[in-house]
């Protein structure tokens, strides 16, 4: 996994196919670092924090969940301090907690090869839901560094939160703009509204989770190019 620098507070990790393990997201504020997103695995989240200690950055106090699916969210039961997702992620989460049993366990870890592989070697699968939630919208400042956190649009899941720099004109958007797993199949208006936001918001750069980043053009071209 390789960390890069995106802008002068904003990192960003690379992401790998094999396991099915997304980008991850550093925000380096003046009194707080915040990531997005945990992560596949303990393992996953591990690497991460060593190379956020390898380049003398502070772990992350508060980790933002973009949606809950396990690449994203699973890893949160060994985060450093605390995490936050919306409302519709924590009852999804809590929801597949309620609802595990080894059978649902097997079924699981076999929804994909890439689980399977993550989680290869008897690792443990450990599933917590947020410790914070919001609604629709939450800013937070973690020292001279805003970050606004919205629920958006999506034909991937109906729990994306995106995540917002203002000053670095920067968003991180999860999977959102993926069809539905395990066809992939998008939903076009939806795609249609999403490529409606980002033609009027403010962007330099885009992050999502298993994609290079895009400028605001790339991302518009490339999203048109599925409809
Ligand atoms: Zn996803």
């Amino acid at each position: 996994m390789e960390l890069y620098r995106l802008t002068e507070r904003i990192w960003y990790t690379s992401y790998e196919e094999e396991r099915d393990r997304p980008a991850l997201g550093y925000i380096k504020g003046d009194k707080f670092s915040v990531a997005v997103d945990a992560g596949h695995s303990d393992a996953h989240l591990n690497e991460f924090y060593d190379l956020l200690r390898k380049e003398n950055l502070p772990l992350p106090s508060l980790t933002i969940i973009t949606h809950w699916h396990w690449d994203h969210s699973f890893a949160m039961h060994c985060i450093n301090g605390i995490s936050i997702a919306n409302e519709k992620t924590n009852e999804y989460l809590k929801d597949f907690i309620r609802n595990r049993s080894s059978e649902n366990d097997w079924k699981f870890l076999n929804l994909d090869p890439s689980i399977m592989l993550e989680y290869s070697g008897g690792r443990e699968i450990k599933v917590v839901p947020a410790d914070v939630t919001f609604k629709d919208k939450l800013t937070i400042d973690a020292g001279n560094e805003k970050i606004e956190l919205f629920r958006a649009v999506s034909p991937h899941t109906d729990d994306a939160t995106f995540a917002y720099l203002p000053e670095e004109k920067v968003l991180f958007i999860g999977d959102a703009i993926s069809g539905v797993f395990p066809t992939w199949i998008a939903d076009k208006d939806k795609t249609r509204e999403q490529i409606k936001l980002f033609e009027e918001m403010d962007l330099n750069w885009i992050v999502g989770g298993h994609w290079e980043k895009w400028d605001k053009q790339g991302l518009i071209d490339h999203l048109k190019e599925t409809l």
